[in-house]
């Protein structure tokens, strides 16, 4: 059974105005949740949410109507609900606070479900489960592409800072408005409104009131709420390092099959995979999916099951002398767990450019998705890589971009990208492929303006080129391990049968059975995705190696 039976009426106006938007329940689906929710009347212009709320219920119209107005700015109807319908957006699954005021347009009567409830009926009707995560989870989109939110950005596409704010809202999927400082007219004015100078910037504005003056990412996520209602002292069964797909699948697997599981990010979910553009060797998905598309369905997926997510939390150290092992994160606090899965993948290396870091969020990238396609407009621009991302960001980037010079060290491609990506490099004549070739020089005041690079003859050339995508291999995010857990000489952590004699004495490997396929040197702590030695760098390898440690997991935990 499918959604098909729920009608779509066309929608009462408001800011969204998407039939999709407003899905009416049947009547044996409104009796479905009724049984798990409280009937109550309603009073006229009654508001039942503030902005900045949390936990947000469920309300779904039996008769009268609700209205959703915007939290920023003049309010502005968004949403209209009339019987049948009901509220509700991704804040449902995540618990985070309402972005909104739901007030009563109609008075009459609701039925108003909490947010276990909501998981209840989401966990066990698959039906009504259907309609409403596709309901949120499109009104959320729809929020972000609008920019309706309770977070405005001003700041410069030129400051790094901003860059980094900016993409730490998106990458996880909060909406927002940006003010960008060179180009809008009346910028100043507002900085004065709110007594800040150009110095300050990037700012945000939280919830309409509140002033952040260039925040750290972790600042950005208490001031939303983005981790509120995780409550990360209690022992877990498990805990997971690191939101990418590799941390996403375990993550699924684990709260599926009853694990209590939290996971730690330092960023946002997605991972790698959260900054491709388009995965098109990913089964199931014939004409691909963009990765934050993918990622961003997966952590769905991962609350509905009722697992945790602690965003901007990075793991700093392995506390595992003794059992229960602890993460220790970077504001000091501790989570301890019955077993730990690592998922914290690779990032891409740094090249030996002296002003390099002058410039990164200001013309030097580090991944290709259309938020930075978006900042280099109609300009030249350059992928440095020759690897299966390089490739993809080169064809994405020939869409948008006047002209994409691919940059390798190597004489060619062949060994290190698939040959479909190959093709269609060589088939675009706004791509230009330089073996041989490495930069020398960065040059800029401030944003990157000019480009100097050597070929393999020796000949040097300089371009006015305002941005460059590296995409040039990757180094693990193990730093945190030493010490605790077998590691190769490149950072990658030992596994199953790769740990050798050595290897398990040197850890002292308590047990008389060997590591299981994932477990690293400490019995309980495993490895999965593209950390692991071995690993193929695959989002596929990644999701199946994440899914199976949870196998692993459930015989440790019943040992
Ligand atoms: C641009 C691009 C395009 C790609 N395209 C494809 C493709 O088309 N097909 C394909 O199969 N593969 C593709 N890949 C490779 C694929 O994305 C990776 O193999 C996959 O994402 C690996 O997943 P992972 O979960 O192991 O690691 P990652 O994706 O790297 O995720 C690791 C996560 O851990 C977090 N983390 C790191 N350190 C810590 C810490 N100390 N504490 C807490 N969290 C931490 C990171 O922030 C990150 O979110 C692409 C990669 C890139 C960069």
């Amino acid at each position: 059974m499918t959604a098909e039976n729920t009608s779509v009426a066309p929608p009462p106006a408001g800011l969204l105005a998407n039939p999709r938007l407003f899905p009416t329940l049947s009547a044996a689906q409104i009796a479905r949740m009724t049984a798990r929710g409280r009937r109550r009347t309603t009073a006229s212009r009654e508001i039942l949410v503030e902005p900045g709320s949390r936990p947000v219920p469920l309300f779904l119209v039996v008769s009268g109507g609700l209205q959703i107005v915007s939290a920023t700015g003049p309010a502005t109807t968004i949403l209209n609900l009339d019987p049948g319908q009901f509220s509700g957006e991704t804040n449902m699954i995540t618990g985070r606070p309402a972005l909104a005021r739901t007030e009563v347009r109609e008075p009459g009567e609701l039925i108003e479900l909490d947010r276990e409830a909501v998981l209840a009926v989401i966990q066990t009707d698959a039906e009504l489960g259907e309609i409403l995560m596709r309901t949120f989870i499109l009104r959320r989109v729809e929020l972000i592409s609008r920019g309706i939110g309770d977070a405005v950005l001003i700041g410069s596409t030129h400051c790094a800072g901003t860059l980094r704010a900016k993409e730490f809202l998106t990458r996880n999927g909060h909406p927002h408005t940006f003010i960008d400082l060179d180009r809008e007219a009346d910028a100043q004015e507002l900085l004065d409104r709110f007594h800040v100078t150009p110095a300050d910037v990037p700012v945000l504005i939280c919830r309409g009131d509140l002033i952040l003056r260039n925040p750290t990412n972790a600042r950005i996520a208490e001031c939303l709420g983005l981790n509120a209602g995780v409550e990360p002292t209690h022992l877990r069964d498990l805990v997971v390092v690191g939101a990418g797909p590799a941390g996403l699948a375990a993550a699924v697997y684990g709260a599926s099959e009853g694990l209590d599981v939290l996971v730690l990010e330092s960023d946002a979910p997605g991972g790698q995979a959260g900054t491709s553009s388009r995965i098109e060797n990913y089964l199931g998905f014939p004409t691909g999916i963009s990765g934050p598309d993918l990622t961003g369905r997966a952590q769905a997926q991962a609350l509905k099951f009722g697992a945790q997510i602690l965003i901007a939390r990075r793991a700093t150290q392995l506390a595992c002398a003794r059992q229960p092992y602890a993460v220790v994160t970077e504001d000091g606090s501790r989570v301890s767990a019955r077993a730990i899965v690592i998922a914290t993948g690779v990032q891409y290396r740094r090249l030996a450019i002296p002003n390099l870091a002058q410039f990164e969020g200001a013309g030097v990238y580090y991944a290709a998705t259309a938020m930075e396609a978006q900042l280099c407009g109609g300009d030249e621009v350059i992928v440095v890589g020759g690897g299966n991302s390089a490739g993809q960001a080169a064809v994405f980037l020939a869409q948008t971009t006047r002209h994409v010079h691919v940059l390798v060290r190597s004489a060619g491609l062949a060994d290190t990208m698939s040959r479909y990506l190959i093709r269609r490099i060589e088939d675009n004549p706004a791509i230009t492929l330089h073996t041989q070739t490495e930069i020398t020089a960065l040059e800029g005041n401030g944003h990157l303006e000019r480009v100097s690079w050597t070929d393999a003859t020796g000949t040097a050339e300089t371009r006015n080129i305002r941005h460059v995508f590296m995409m040039t291999g990757a180094v693990p995010h193990t730093e945190w391990l030493h010490g605790c857990v077998a590691l190769d000489d490149k950072g990658f952590i030992k596994t199953g049968p790769d740990l050798s004699q050595e290897d398990l004495a040197a850890a002292g490997w308590p047990l008389s059975r060997a590591p299981y396929l994932l477990e690293t040197s400490r019995p309980g702590v495993f490895a999965v995705g593209d950390a692991r030695r071995g690993n193929i760098k695959r989002v596929a390898s990644a999701v199946g190696e994440g899914s199976i440690s949870i196998a692993f997991v459930h015989q440790l935990l019943s040992s």
